[in-house]
Protein backbone atom coordinates (compact mmCIF):
# COMPACT_ATOMS: atom_id res chain seq x y z
CA UNK A 1 0.00 0.00 0.00
CA UNK A 2 3.04 2.47 0.54
CA UNK A 3 3.70 2.11 -3.31
CA UNK A 4 3.72 6.32 -3.83
CA UNK A 5 7.25 5.92 -1.91
CA UNK A 6 8.66 2.80 -2.91
CA UNK A 7 8.16 3.33 -6.67
CA UNK A 8 10.25 6.58 -5.89
CA UNK A 9 13.02 4.62 -3.85
CA UNK A 10 12.87 2.54 -6.68
CA UNK A 11 13.68 5.52 -9.19
CA UNK A 12 17.48 6.87 -8.68
CA UNK A 13 16.61 10.57 -8.90
CA UNK A 14 19.79 12.19 -7.62
CA UNK A 15 18.96 15.74 -9.50
CA UNK A 16 17.56 17.21 -6.32
CA UNK A 17 20.06 15.97 -3.52
CA UNK A 18 22.63 17.31 -5.67
CA UNK A 19 21.11 20.90 -5.98
CA UNK A 20 20.15 20.65 -2.17
CA UNK A 21 23.64 19.48 -1.10
CA UNK A 22 25.22 22.84 -2.80
CA UNK A 23 22.66 24.85 -1.27
CA UNK A 24 23.42 23.15 2.25
CA UNK A 25 27.33 23.63 1.29
CA UNK A 26 26.17 27.16 0.73
CA UNK A 27 25.15 28.16 3.39
CA UNK A 28 27.73 26.13 5.58
CA UNK A 29 29.98 28.36 3.66
CA UNK A 30 28.10 31.70 4.88
CA UNK A 31 27.46 30.47 8.18
CA UNK A 32 31.04 29.43 8.81
CA UNK A 33 32.65 32.67 6.91
CA UNK A 34 30.66 35.22 9.70
CA UNK A 35 31.31 32.59 12.65
CA UNK A 36 35.14 32.74 11.76
CA UNK A 37 35.03 36.30 11.16
CA UNK A 38 32.91 36.97 14.59
CA UNK A 39 35.53 34.59 16.73
CA UNK A 40 38.72 35.81 15.22
CA UNK A 41 39.47 32.79 13.68
CA UNK A 42 43.03 33.10 11.09
CA UNK A 43 42.13 35.93 8.33
CA UNK A 44 44.00 33.51 6.20
CA UNK A 45 41.50 31.22 5.66
CA UNK A 46 38.59 32.21 3.59
CA UNK A 47 40.71 34.04 1.11
CA UNK A 48 43.11 31.88 -0.30
CA UNK A 49 42.64 31.49 -3.85
CA UNK A 50 40.79 28.37 -5.14
CA UNK A 51 42.25 26.04 -7.15
CA UNK A 52 45.53 26.99 -5.12
CA UNK A 53 47.80 23.57 -5.07
CA UNK A 54 48.28 22.88 -1.76
CA UNK A 55 50.80 21.04 -0.12
CA UNK A 56 51.04 17.32 -0.08
CA UNK A 57 54.65 17.20 2.10
CA UNK A 58 53.95 14.49 4.56
CA UNK A 59 56.30 16.76 6.87
CA UNK A 60 53.67 19.65 6.90
CA UNK A 61 52.18 18.16 10.01
CA UNK A 62 55.79 18.36 12.02
CA UNK A 63 56.27 21.61 11.07
CA UNK A 64 53.05 23.16 12.80
CA UNK A 65 53.47 24.48 15.84
CA UNK A 66 51.25 22.75 17.84
CA UNK A 67 50.52 19.35 16.27
CA UNK A 68 46.87 18.59 15.69
CA UNK A 69 45.45 15.19 17.24
CA UNK A 70 46.66 13.33 14.23
CA UNK A 71 49.57 10.97 14.29
CA UNK A 72 51.98 11.97 11.39
CA UNK A 73 51.01 10.82 8.06
CA UNK A 74 51.90 7.26 6.92
CA UNK A 75 53.96 6.80 4.08
CA UNK A 76 53.06 4.68 0.86
CA UNK A 77 49.05 5.28 1.51
CA UNK A 78 46.38 6.87 0.72
CA UNK A 79 45.55 10.08 3.01
CA UNK A 80 42.65 12.07 3.86
CA UNK A 81 43.42 15.28 5.47
CA UNK A 82 40.26 16.44 7.09
CA UNK A 83 40.68 20.44 8.16
CA UNK A 84 38.27 21.68 10.82
CA UNK A 85 37.64 22.90 13.76
CA UNK A 86 36.78 21.50 17.16
CA UNK A 87 34.04 23.82 17.74
CA UNK A 88 32.34 23.79 14.22
CA UNK A 89 29.57 22.17 14.18
CA UNK A 90 29.36 20.25 10.49
CA UNK A 91 33.32 19.74 11.47
CA UNK A 92 31.75 17.89 15.21
CA UNK A 93 29.80 15.58 13.53
CA UNK A 94 32.52 14.46 10.98
CA UNK A 95 34.58 13.41 14.29
CA UNK A 96 33.25 9.79 14.65
CA UNK A 97 33.09 10.08 11.37
CA UNK A 98 37.10 9.74 10.82
CA UNK A 99 37.53 8.29 13.53
CA UNK A 100 35.79 5.24 12.43
CA UNK A 101 37.13 5.25 8.45
CA UNK A 102 41.07 5.87 10.66
CA UNK A 103 40.31 2.18 12.43
CA UNK A 104 38.25 0.59 9.90
CA UNK A 105 40.97 1.41 7.44
CA UNK A 106 44.16 1.25 9.81
CA UNK A 107 46.98 0.76 7.35
CA UNK A 108 45.30 1.48 3.99
CA UNK A 109 43.95 5.12 4.58
CA UNK A 110 45.89 7.61 6.87
CA UNK A 111 43.04 9.49 8.03
CA UNK A 112 43.90 12.69 9.53
CA UNK A 113 42.41 15.88 11.53
CA UNK A 114 44.00 19.52 11.31
CA UNK A 115 42.38 22.31 13.35
CA UNK A 116 42.71 25.45 11.62
CA UNK A 117 41.65 27.84 15.04
CA UNK A 118 44.88 25.58 16.99
CA UNK A 119 46.93 25.61 14.02
CA UNK A 120 46.06 29.32 12.03
CA UNK A 121 48.73 28.18 9.44
CA UNK A 122 47.23 24.89 8.46
CA UNK A 123 44.14 26.72 6.88
CA UNK A 124 46.56 29.20 4.77
CA UNK A 125 49.52 26.17 3.37
CA UNK A 126 46.66 23.71 2.87
CA UNK A 127 44.96 26.66 0.67
CA UNK A 128 41.92 26.13 2.62
CA UNK A 129 38.96 28.46 2.35
CA UNK A 130 36.19 26.61 4.56
CA UNK A 131 36.04 24.30 6.79
CA UNK A 132 35.78 21.61 7.05
CA UNK A 133 37.47 20.63 4.21
CA UNK A 134 38.88 17.63 3.33
CA UNK A 135 41.39 16.85 1.09
CA UNK A 136 42.47 13.23 -0.29
CA UNK A 137 45.80 12.35 -1.32
CA UNK A 138 46.93 9.41 -3.49
CA UNK A 139 49.52 6.92 -2.17
CA UNK A 140 52.61 9.19 -3.78
CA UNK A 141 51.32 12.18 -1.55
CA UNK A 142 49.85 13.96 -4.56
CA UNK A 143 46.37 15.70 -4.28
CA UNK A 144 43.52 14.01 -6.04
CA UNK A 145 40.61 16.06 -5.23
CA UNK A 146 39.07 18.17 -2.25
CA UNK A 147 35.62 18.57 -0.75
CA UNK A 148 34.46 21.73 1.27
CA UNK A 149 31.64 20.84 3.78
CA UNK A 150 30.11 17.65 5.80
CA UNK A 151 30.62 14.59 3.88
CA UNK A 152 29.17 11.03 5.24
CA UNK A 153 31.56 8.42 5.40
CA UNK A 154 29.35 6.25 2.75
CA UNK A 155 30.57 9.68 0.25
CA UNK A 156 34.08 9.49 1.42
CA UNK A 157 34.49 6.33 0.46
CA UNK A 158 32.48 6.48 -3.09
CA UNK A 159 34.76 9.79 -3.97
CA UNK A 160 37.86 7.11 -2.90
CA UNK A 161 36.13 4.77 -5.28
CA UNK A 162 35.66 7.14 -8.18
CA UNK A 163 39.12 8.28 -7.85
CA UNK A 164 40.37 4.68 -8.49
CA UNK A 165 41.87 4.12 -5.17
CA UNK A 166 40.95 0.81 -3.53
CA UNK A 167 41.14 0.92 -0.10
CA UNK A 168 40.37 -2.91 -0.08
CA UNK A 169 37.04 -4.37 1.94
CA UNK A 170 36.16 -2.46 5.18
CA UNK A 171 35.71 -4.43 8.36
CA UNK A 172 31.96 -2.30 8.45
CA UNK A 173 31.07 -1.80 4.99
CA UNK A 174 28.02 -4.44 4.42
CA UNK A 175 27.95 -6.69 1.59
CA UNK A 176 25.33 -6.71 -1.29
CA UNK A 177 22.44 -9.64 0.42
CA UNK A 178 18.66 -9.86 -0.84
CA UNK A 179 15.94 -11.95 -1.32
CA UNK A 180 13.60 -10.47 -3.63
CA UNK A 181 11.28 -14.25 -4.11
CA UNK A 182 10.35 -15.25 -0.65
CA UNK A 183 12.01 -18.69 0.33
CA UNK A 184 8.85 -20.58 1.31
CA UNK A 185 5.60 -19.58 0.52
CA UNK A 186 2.77 -17.98 2.89
CA UNK A 187 0.22 -20.46 3.16
CA UNK A 188 -1.77 -18.94 5.97
CA UNK A 189 -5.34 -19.29 4.87
CA UNK A 190 -6.02 -15.11 3.67
CA UNK A 191 -8.80 -14.90 6.66
CA UNK A 192 -6.30 -15.69 8.78
CA UNK A 193 -3.91 -12.90 8.00
CA UNK A 194 -4.19 -8.88 9.62
CA UNK A 195 -4.71 -6.62 6.36
CA UNK A 196 -2.26 -4.30 7.87
CA UNK A 197 0.18 -5.82 9.66
CA UNK A 198 0.57 -9.23 7.68
CA UNK A 199 0.51 -11.16 11.15
CA UNK A 200 -1.71 -13.83 12.35
CA UNK A 201 -5.23 -12.75 13.81
CA UNK A 202 -5.47 -13.70 16.99
CA UNK A 203 -9.45 -14.86 17.21
CA UNK A 204 -9.96 -13.53 20.35
CA UNK A 205 -9.44 -9.86 18.86
CA UNK A 206 -10.17 -9.70 15.06
CA UNK A 207 -11.69 -6.64 13.88
CA UNK A 208 -13.05 -6.21 10.84
CA UNK A 209 -14.55 -3.38 8.31
CA UNK A 210 -17.30 -4.09 5.47
CA UNK A 211 -16.33 -2.62 2.42
CA UNK A 212 -18.77 -2.37 -0.77
CA UNK A 213 -15.66 -4.88 -1.88
CA UNK A 214 -16.17 -7.41 0.95
CA UNK A 215 -14.94 -7.35 4.34
CA UNK A 216 -11.43 -6.64 5.62
CA UNK A 217 -9.85 -8.10 8.57
CA UNK A 218 -7.53 -7.30 11.39
CA UNK A 219 -5.32 -9.04 13.61
CA UNK A 220 -7.03 -6.28 16.53
CA UNK A 221 -8.83 -2.60 16.77
CA UNK A 222 -5.04 -1.25 16.90
CA UNK A 223 -4.10 -2.37 13.06
CA UNK A 224 -7.66 -1.33 11.98
CA UNK A 225 -6.72 1.94 13.75
CA UNK A 226 -3.57 2.24 11.98
CA UNK A 227 -5.23 1.83 8.22
CA UNK A 228 -7.87 4.56 9.75
CA UNK A 229 -5.75 7.27 10.53
CA UNK A 230 -4.12 6.12 6.84
CA UNK A 231 -6.86 6.53 5.23
CA UNK A 232 -7.48 9.82 3.18
CA UNK A 233 -10.74 9.36 1.54
CA UNK A 234 -13.47 7.50 2.35
CA UNK A 235 -12.94 6.67 6.06
CA UNK A 236 -14.79 3.96 7.38
CA UNK A 237 -17.92 4.62 9.29
CA UNK A 238 -18.62 3.16 12.69
CA UNK A 239 -21.29 1.13 11.72
CA UNK A 240 -19.27 -1.06 8.93
CA UNK A 241 -16.65 -2.33 12.17
CA UNK A 242 -17.20 -5.45 13.70
CA UNK A 243 -15.24 -6.51 16.42
CA UNK A 244 -15.17 -9.62 18.56
CA UNK A 245 -16.18 -10.25 22.11
CA UNK A 246 -13.55 -11.22 24.16
CA UNK A 247 -15.41 -13.58 26.35
CA UNK A 248 -18.12 -14.79 24.42
CA UNK A 249 -16.30 -15.26 20.99
CA UNK A 250 -19.55 -13.60 19.58
CA UNK A 251 -18.90 -10.91 16.57
CA UNK A 252 -20.10 -7.18 18.27
CA UNK A 253 -20.56 -4.30 16.49
CA UNK A 254 -18.10 -1.82 17.44
CA UNK A 255 -20.26 0.93 18.50
CA UNK A 256 -21.81 -1.02 21.10
CA UNK A 257 -19.02 -3.18 22.44
CA UNK A 258 -17.39 -1.74 26.27
CA UNK A 259 -13.37 -1.76 25.76
CA UNK A 260 -11.08 -2.57 28.37
CA UNK A 261 -7.92 -0.86 27.65
CA UNK A 262 -4.84 -2.02 29.52
CA UNK A 263 -1.37 -3.18 28.91
CA UNK A 264 0.36 -6.56 29.06
CA UNK A 265 3.80 -6.98 30.26
CA UNK A 266 5.55 -5.31 28.25
CA UNK A 267 3.66 -2.30 28.50
CA UNK A 268 2.15 -2.55 25.22
CA UNK A 269 -1.97 -1.50 24.73
CA UNK A 270 -4.08 -4.29 24.83
CA UNK A 271 -7.96 -3.97 23.81
CA UNK A 272 -10.43 -6.24 24.89
CA UNK A 273 -14.44 -5.90 23.63
CA UNK A 274 -17.14 -7.09 25.85
CA UNK A 275 -21.23 -7.40 24.77
CA UNK A 276 -22.15 -7.80 28.56
CA UNK A 277 -20.60 -5.01 30.68
CA UNK A 278 -20.35 -7.16 33.75
CA UNK A 279 -17.66 -9.31 31.88
CA UNK A 280 -16.03 -5.94 31.00
CA UNK A 281 -15.68 -4.89 34.69
CA UNK A 282 -14.40 -8.95 35.60
CA UNK A 283 -11.57 -8.12 33.07
CA UNK A 284 -10.63 -5.24 34.15
CA UNK A 285 -10.66 -6.70 38.12
CA UNK A 286 -8.54 -9.43 36.76
CA UNK A 287 -5.69 -7.76 34.25
CA UNK A 288 -5.84 -3.49 35.04
CA UNK A 289 -6.90 -1.02 32.81
CA UNK A 290 -9.75 1.05 31.99
CA UNK A 291 -13.65 0.63 30.51
CA UNK A 292 -14.06 2.75 27.46
CA UNK A 293 -16.43 3.38 25.04
CA UNK A 294 -15.56 3.56 21.15
CA UNK A 295 -14.89 7.41 21.16
CA UNK A 296 -12.61 7.18 24.07
CA UNK A 297 -10.82 4.47 22.51
CA UNK A 298 -10.82 5.95 19.22
CA UNK A 299 -9.09 9.23 20.51
CA UNK A 300 -6.64 7.34 22.63
CA UNK A 301 -5.75 5.10 19.52
CA UNK A 302 -4.91 8.24 17.79
CA UNK A 303 -3.31 10.34 19.55
CA UNK A 304 0.30 8.86 18.92
CA UNK A 305 1.18 8.72 15.14
CA UNK A 306 4.36 8.02 13.23
CA UNK A 307 6.20 11.69 12.29
CA UNK A 308 6.90 10.54 8.84
CA UNK A 309 2.94 9.16 7.62
CA UNK A 310 0.97 10.06 10.85
CA UNK A 311 -0.03 6.99 11.11
CA UNK A 312 -1.29 5.67 14.43
CA UNK A 313 1.53 3.77 16.51
CA UNK A 314 1.80 2.85 19.66
CA UNK A 315 5.16 3.93 21.33
CA UNK A 316 6.48 0.80 22.50
CA UNK A 317 6.45 -0.49 18.83
CA UNK A 318 7.98 2.27 17.52
CA UNK A 319 11.15 3.86 17.31
CA UNK A 320 12.22 7.02 19.30
CA UNK A 321 13.22 10.18 16.86
CA UNK A 322 14.62 13.31 18.66
CA UNK A 323 14.20 16.26 16.76
CA UNK A 324 15.36 19.71 18.53
CA UNK A 325 15.08 18.28 21.95
CA UNK A 326 11.26 17.47 21.12
CA UNK A 327 10.15 13.43 20.66
CA UNK A 328 7.95 11.96 18.35
CA UNK A 329 8.32 8.09 16.76
CA UNK A 330 8.68 6.56 13.52
CA UNK A 331 6.05 3.58 13.07
CA UNK A 332 8.95 1.97 11.73
CA UNK A 333 13.01 2.32 10.74
CA UNK A 334 12.18 3.92 7.19
CA UNK A 335 9.61 6.07 8.59
CA UNK A 336 12.16 7.35 11.58
CA UNK A 337 14.64 8.27 8.89
CA UNK A 338 12.12 10.06 6.96
CA UNK A 339 11.12 12.45 9.40
CA UNK A 340 14.21 14.06 8.64
CA UNK A 341 12.98 13.88 5.42
CA UNK A 342 9.78 15.49 5.92
CA UNK A 343 10.78 18.12 8.29
CA UNK A 344 14.43 19.32 6.53
CA UNK A 345 15.94 18.91 10.27
CA UNK A 346 18.58 16.86 11.79
CA UNK A 347 17.31 14.05 14.00
CA UNK A 348 18.29 11.31 16.71
CA UNK A 349 16.88 7.82 15.87
CA UNK A 350 16.73 5.23 18.95
CA UNK A 351 16.01 1.63 17.43
CA UNK A 352 15.93 -1.73 18.13
CA UNK A 353 17.51 -4.63 16.57
CA UNK A 354 14.95 -7.06 14.91
CA UNK A 355 16.28 -9.85 15.89
CA UNK A 356 17.91 -9.44 19.74
CA UNK A 357 16.61 -5.82 20.65
CA UNK A 358 20.06 -4.43 21.33
CA UNK A 359 20.12 -0.76 20.64
CA UNK A 360 20.35 1.41 17.64
CA UNK A 361 21.12 5.24 17.45
CA UNK A 362 21.34 6.99 14.30
CA UNK A 363 22.18 10.61 13.87
CA UNK A 364 21.74 12.44 11.12
CA UNK A 365 23.59 16.18 9.67
CA UNK A 366 22.02 17.49 7.01
CA UNK A 367 20.52 14.18 5.63
CA UNK A 368 22.89 12.24 6.12
CA UNK A 369 24.34 9.94 8.80
CA UNK A 370 26.46 11.74 11.05
CA UNK A 371 26.81 8.72 13.87
CA UNK A 372 25.90 5.30 14.06
CA UNK A 373 26.01 3.48 16.94
CA UNK A 374 26.90 0.23 16.77
CA UNK A 375 28.67 1.88 13.69
CA UNK A 376 28.09 -1.92 12.19
CA UNK A 377 24.07 -1.23 11.96
CA UNK A 378 22.38 -2.23 8.67
CA UNK A 379 19.21 -2.01 7.23
CA UNK A 380 16.86 -4.42 5.98
CA UNK A 381 14.78 -2.65 3.42
CA UNK A 382 11.59 -4.73 2.92
CA UNK A 383 10.60 -4.95 -1.03
CA UNK A 384 8.83 -7.28 -3.26
CA UNK A 385 8.80 -7.35 -7.09
CA UNK A 386 5.53 -5.65 -7.94
CA UNK A 387 2.94 -7.22 -11.37
CA UNK A 388 5.57 -5.50 -13.23
CA UNK A 389 8.84 -7.00 -11.77
CA UNK A 390 9.24 -3.62 -10.05
CA UNK A 391 10.61 -2.95 -6.96
CA UNK A 392 8.07 -1.69 -4.28
CA UNK A 393 8.38 -1.32 -0.14
CA UNK A 394 6.40 -4.20 1.22
CA UNK A 395 5.13 -1.45 3.73
CA UNK A 396 6.14 -0.69 7.48
CA UNK A 397 5.99 -3.93 8.80
CA UNK A 398 8.38 -5.09 7.00
CA UNK A 399 11.20 -2.85 7.85
CA UNK A 400 14.08 -3.55 10.28
CA UNK A 401 17.70 -2.30 11.86
CA UNK A 402 20.18 -4.85 12.81
CA UNK A 403 23.38 -4.10 14.57
CA UNK A 404 25.20 -6.15 12.05
CA UNK A 405 24.65 -8.05 8.90
CA UNK A 406 24.74 -11.82 10.71
CA UNK A 407 21.76 -10.83 12.82
CA UNK A 408 20.11 -9.94 9.41
CA UNK A 409 20.91 -12.39 7.74
CA UNK A 410 19.98 -14.45 11.17
CA UNK A 411 16.92 -12.78 11.04
CA UNK A 412 16.20 -13.29 7.40
CA UNK A 413 16.59 -17.03 7.21
CA UNK A 414 13.98 -17.27 10.54
CA UNK A 415 11.47 -15.21 8.28
CA UNK A 416 11.29 -17.37 4.90
CA UNK A 417 8.74 -15.23 3.44
CA UNK A 418 10.41 -12.45 4.24
CA UNK A 419 11.93 -10.34 0.80
CA UNK A 420 13.95 -7.83 0.61
CA UNK A 421 17.45 -5.95 0.04
CA UNK A 422 20.44 -4.88 3.04
CA UNK A 423 20.86 -1.70 2.58
CA UNK A 424 23.28 0.95 4.53
CA UNK A 425 21.52 2.89 7.01
CA UNK A 426 23.11 5.94 4.88
CA UNK A 427 21.77 4.51 1.55
CA UNK A 428 17.81 4.35 3.36
CA UNK A 429 18.07 7.60 4.87
CA UNK A 430 19.39 9.29 1.57
CA UNK A 431 16.27 7.45 -0.56
CA UNK A 432 14.07 9.44 2.07
CA UNK A 433 16.11 12.95 1.32
CA UNK A 434 14.86 11.91 -2.32
CA UNK A 435 11.34 12.45 -1.57
CA UNK A 436 9.35 15.62 -2.37
CA UNK A 437 7.20 16.91 -0.02
CA UNK A 438 4.32 15.66 -2.11
CA UNK A 439 5.30 12.56 -2.16
CA UNK A 440 5.85 13.06 1.56
CA UNK A 441 2.17 13.65 2.19
CA UNK A 442 1.03 11.02 0.09
CA UNK A 443 3.27 8.24 2.08
CA UNK A 444 1.68 5.58 3.26
CA UNK A 445 -1.64 7.30 2.94
CA UNK A 446 -4.32 4.83 1.53
CA UNK A 447 -6.34 6.80 -1.20
CA UNK A 448 -7.21 5.20 -4.22
CA UNK A 449 -6.09 1.84 -3.17
CA UNK A 450 -9.14 1.53 -0.34
CA UNK A 451 -8.96 -2.06 1.52
CA UNK A 452 -10.38 -4.33 -1.01
ZN1 LIG B 1 -2.38 -6.47 12.44
ZN1 LIG C 1 5.21 5.79 9.60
Amino acid sequence: MSNDESAVMAKSSKGLAVKLGIVVLLLIAVGLTIYMKENGAPANVGMAASGEPSPADPSLQADLESPAPASSPAQGIPRLVDLGATKCIPCKMMAPILEQLKKDYAGRLDVQFIDVWENPSAGDEYGVQMIPTQIFYDASGKELIRHQGFISREDILAQWAELGVDLGPSAAAPAEFSRLDPAAPDTRPRESVCYMCDGDINPKTRTVLKTDKGDVAFCSPHCYFITYSSMVENKPVLENVSITDWAAGAVLSAASAKYVYGVDAKNRPTVKAFADPAAASAEQQATGGNIVEWAALQDKELATRCGFCDRAVYPEDACVVKVEGLSTWGCCTMCALGVAARLQKDIEVTAKDALTGETINVKTFEGHVALLEPHTSVAWAGTKKDAEGKLVSTGCFKQAFFVNEANLKLWVDAHPTATGRLVSIEQALSEKMKLTPQQISKACKIGECTPK
